[in-house]
């Protein structure tokens, strides 16, 4: 595969790069990277992810774009407000880079269909607004073997962390089990200010294009936390991953992926 002049030029702050250069970007372009919901943290994963040139990039969304997505969700403009969501998303992410190809599945996440949904990627990215999804898509990827990015983000605070099989502990093995129904606000509940996507949303991105170039460390076995009020940034080195987890542990409990009951949501 041949860079075109346009492409060379497209790229050039990347080629010049040491630690992407031509090969890099190669390997960019042949990347496959799922992102899973087109809200405040997949709008400027899926934006960073194709002004790079990741060349297959999948958006998974059901919802259509709110006025009230607006303040943060910025790969959406106002005159997309009623459109799908993946289908505004798809629309300013061609529009900026034609090289990407953008596979657009207009529905929520669930037993059913998740397996499906990642088997053809390289990278997922958790972009989603609730435990349920966050649960089902991180046993989904550690039954496929699926390295993702999960974050989440609330009011003034963010965290992040990347699970790749084999070199760390996963979602569960942090987290254990989802709060009790309704136990936690959402985002509509508790509000988010917008950045916050436009901060946790861009590492997600980073942490894919770091594991697609094979550049170095990803935040395997560390929880990044972000407090915007207080503007500091913490690393937690998580404990390895438990033998006694019951998605990855030695003897999982969890052989089959669970619809967990959805806390009051709507999925904005
Ligand atoms: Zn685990």
């Amino acid at each position: 595969m041949a860079f075109t002049n346009e492409q060379m030029e497209r790229y050039s702050r990347h080629i010049i790069l040491q630690e992407v250069g031509v090969k890099g970007q190669k390997k960019l372009l042949s990347g496959k990277v799922l992102i899973i919901g087109a809200g405040g943290l997949g709008a400027p994963a899926a934006m960073y992810l194709a002004a790079a040139g990741v060349g297959t990039i999948g958006i998974v969304d059901a919802d259509e774009v709110d006025l009230s997505n607006l303040q943060r969700q910025i790969i959406h403009g106002t005159a997309d407000v009623g459109k799908a969501k993946v289908k505004s998303a798809k629309e300013t992410m061609n529009a900026m880079n034609p090289d990407v190809t953008v596979n657009t599945y207009r529905e929520f996440v669930t037993s059913e269909n998740v397996m499906d949904l990642i088997k053809d990627y390289d990278f997922i990215i958790d972009g989603t607004d609730n435990f349920p999804a966050k649960f089902l898509i991180n046993d989904a990827c550690v039954m496929a073997k699926k390295p993702f990015s999960h974050a989440g983000i609330i009011r003034f605070k963010g965290q992040l962390m990347t699970y790749v099989p084999g070199e760390g502990p996963c979602y569960r093995c942090v987290f254990k089990n989802p709060p009790p129904k309704d136990a936690v606000p959402t985002c509509k509940q508790a509000g988010v200010i917008g950045a916050m996507g436009g901060v946790i949303g861009s590492l997600q991105a980073m942490e894919a294009i770091k594991y697609l170039i094979g550049v170095g460390d990803l935040l395997t076995g560390k929880l990044l936390t972000y407090d915007a009020l207080k503007m500091e940034f913490h690393t937690v080195v998580l404990p390895k991953a438990n033998g006694k987890c019951a998605v990855c542990g030695d003897h999982p409990t969890i052989t089959e992926l669970i619809d967990y009951e959805q806390a009051e949501c709507d999925g904005k």
